[in-house]
This record gives structure tokens, C-alpha cells and sequence, in this order.
């Protein structure tokens, strides 16, 4: 009998697992694998023999496994979380699996007469270290403050998402974003260089524009947020400017992948008439297509 149970001891749950056993919490861990078991219980943490017996008597269930198939067997499988945890118990599931199969999941719960959040996190093991992680929580509001002195313990900002499986998609969002700013980055980087700037220099210079700190929270609030289209700096220059490093790009040698995706999206806002509209009418022209 342990106050949390933890399934899923490798890069990011062992370290999770250490940070709620230094929070005070007696935490009975399991994983397929006997060494990173060991690893817990040379934190301090007790080990279970599977994850129905680590969920066993434990008031918090949590896991933090690779993808969505693992957490259903760990949950539903033979040795499974349900078999052995008690009514009133909360699962907390952190690990990043797609948002409908989080709904999925929640829903075979429930209809056990389980209660689950899901709590996936931001940033990276060296933050699991540290207890310092971004963990974007769904589920009802009272279970996430139930949920809260456990994920405490592990991060230092914990964000309720607005409901169940809203952390879910919330932590795809932020990967969709951060995962292809970052092939951008790279591709502008490799220009940069092969042009001969100075990369240094270059990425002084983009912190201190919206390259390098980003749209959502410099020109977005100042334009299209507030519903504003007129220009501060036109669709039509901004893709007169885009075609230029393409250009570049070609004479270079050296591809730009995303760019020219982004040419595209440019052209279909001209051919919409938007070529005067602020830059930002991008997302505009986005939303009005495609949300209600
Ligand atoms: P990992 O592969 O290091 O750890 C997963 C652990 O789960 C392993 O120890 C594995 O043995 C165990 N496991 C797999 N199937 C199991 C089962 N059926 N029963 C018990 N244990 C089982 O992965 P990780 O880096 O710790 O990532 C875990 C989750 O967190 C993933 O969904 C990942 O996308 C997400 N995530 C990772 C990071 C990161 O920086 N590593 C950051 C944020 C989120």
C-alpha cells in the first residue's frame, strides 16, 4: 500500500517518481523493466510487482508511458491499473498520446467507475529533474485540485487546460508548434550561414524582432487578435520578402522546405484579395475556413 502508484519508470518517470518521493509520498512503482524498477527503489521509492499491485491501495495513479496502446494495457491489460485499484481512486495519465485516444481511454474509465486527468507535460527530462516541469491538466475542474500537491511535486507550473482531455490536446498544440519551429530554425540557421552572415550576430538580431520572438505574442495581440487587419506590414511584402530567400535559397544551394509551404499560404491570401491586410491575416483567413 502506497500513496501514489507510478507506472512508467524510464527517462521522464523515474525522475517524476523521485521528485514525488522527495515531496514525502510513499510511491510504489512499476515498469516492463527490472532494472529501472531498481532505479526506483534506490530512490526510495517501493516496487511492485505489476501494475495492479502498484495500484493497489494507492490514492493517485499515475503513468507515463511511451504511446497510447501502452497505457490501455497498462490500464485494461492483464496485471492491469484496474484490476487493482480501489473505487475513488484518480489516474492521472502524463504521458503524450493523441487527444481522441485520451477520450477514449477516459470514457472505458468512467464506465468502470474510474476518474482520470490527464496531465501530460512540456519541456524535457532535465526539468523532470528538477521538478520543474509545465504540466497542461484536463479532466473536471475538483479532480485536478485533487490531482495538484501530487503534480506539485514534479513541475512548478501546472496549468488547468478547461476540462477533460483538454491537456491532451493542449500538449500537441504546443509540440505542433515548437516541433516545426524547430526544423524553421534549423533551415534559417543553414542559410544564414551559407550566405555568410555571422550566426551570432544573426540571432541578435531576430531576438529582437518577431523571428526570434515569435508572432503570437508580438504583431498577433497588436493585430489580428484585436480583430485588426490594417496593414503595419502588408501580405504583399511580406511575400515579395519571402520570395527573395527563396531565390536566395536556389542560388544557394541550400533548401528551404517550409518556406516555400509558406509561399503557398501567402498566394491563396492574395488570390483572396487580402494582399493589403496586415501579415497577421493569415490566421484570419485560416480561422474563417475552418472554424465554426
Ligand atoms: P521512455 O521510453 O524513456 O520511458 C517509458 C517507460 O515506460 C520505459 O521505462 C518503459 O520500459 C516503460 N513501459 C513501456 N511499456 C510499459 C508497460 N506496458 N508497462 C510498464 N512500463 C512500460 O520515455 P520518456 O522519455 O520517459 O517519455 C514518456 C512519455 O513522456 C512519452 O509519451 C513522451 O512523449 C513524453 N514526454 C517525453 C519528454 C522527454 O523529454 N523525454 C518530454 C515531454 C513528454
Amino acid at each position: 500500500m502506497a500513496d501514489v502508484a507510478f507506472i512508467g519508470l524510464g527517462a521522464m518517470g523515474l525522475a517524476m517518481a523521485n521528485n514525488i518521493v522527495k515531496g514525502g509520498y510513499s510511491v510504489a512503482g512499476y515498469d516492463i523493466s527490472a532494472a529501472a524498477i531498481e532505479r526506483h527503489a534506490a530512490n526510495g521509492g517501493l516496487a511492485a510487482s505489476s501494475a495492479a499491485e502498484a495500484a493497489s491501495g494507492s490514492r493517485v495513479v499515475v503513468t507515463m508511458l511511451p504511446v497510447g496502446d501502452d497505457v490501455r494495457s497498462v490500464l485494461f491489460g492483464p496485471s492491469g491499473v484496474v484490476e487493482g485499484v480501489s473505487q475513488g481512486s484518480l489516474i492521472i495519465d502524463m504521458s503524450t498520446i493523441h487527444p481522441f485516444e485520451n477520450d477514449s481511454i477516459r470514457n472505458d474509465l468512467t464506465a468502470k467507475g474510474q476518474r482520470m486527468v490527464d496531465a501530460p507535460v512540456g519541456r524535457t527530462s532535465l526539468q523532470a529533474k528538477a521538478g520543474t516541469l509545465l504540466i497542461m491538466a484536463g479532466g473536471k475542474a475538483a479532480d485536478i485540485v485533487e490531482a495538484r500537491p501530487i503534480l506539485e511535486c514534479m513541475g512548478d507550473l501546472i496549468i488547468d487546460c478547461g476540462g477533460p482531455g483538454m491537456g491532451s490536446r493542449m500538449k500537441i498544440i504546443n509540440n505542433l508548434m515548437t516541433t516545426v519551429l524547430n526544423v524553421l530554425t534549423a533551415e534559417v540557421l543553414t542559410l544564414t550561414e551559407s550566405i555568410g552572415l555571422d550566426r551570432d550576430l544573426a540571432i541578435e538580431v531576430m531576438s529582437g524582432t518577431a523571428a526570434g520572438q515569435g508572432h503570437m505574442t508580438t504583431t498577433y495581440p497588436a493585430k489580428v487578435l484585436k480583430d485588426d487587419l490594417s496593414p503595419a506590414f502588408m501580405i504583399d511584402l511580406a511575400k515579395k520578402d519571402l520570395g527573395i530567400a527563396i531565390k536566395i535559397s536556389e542560388q544557394s544551394g541550400v533548401p528551404l522546405v517550409l518556406a516555400r509551404e509558406a509561399e503557398s499560404v501567402y498566394s491563396d491570401a492574395q488570390a483572396e484579395g487580402r494582399g493589403a491586410e496586415d501579415w497577421t491575416a493569415i490566421y484570419a483567413m485560416l480561422r474563417d475556413k475552418y472554424v465554426a
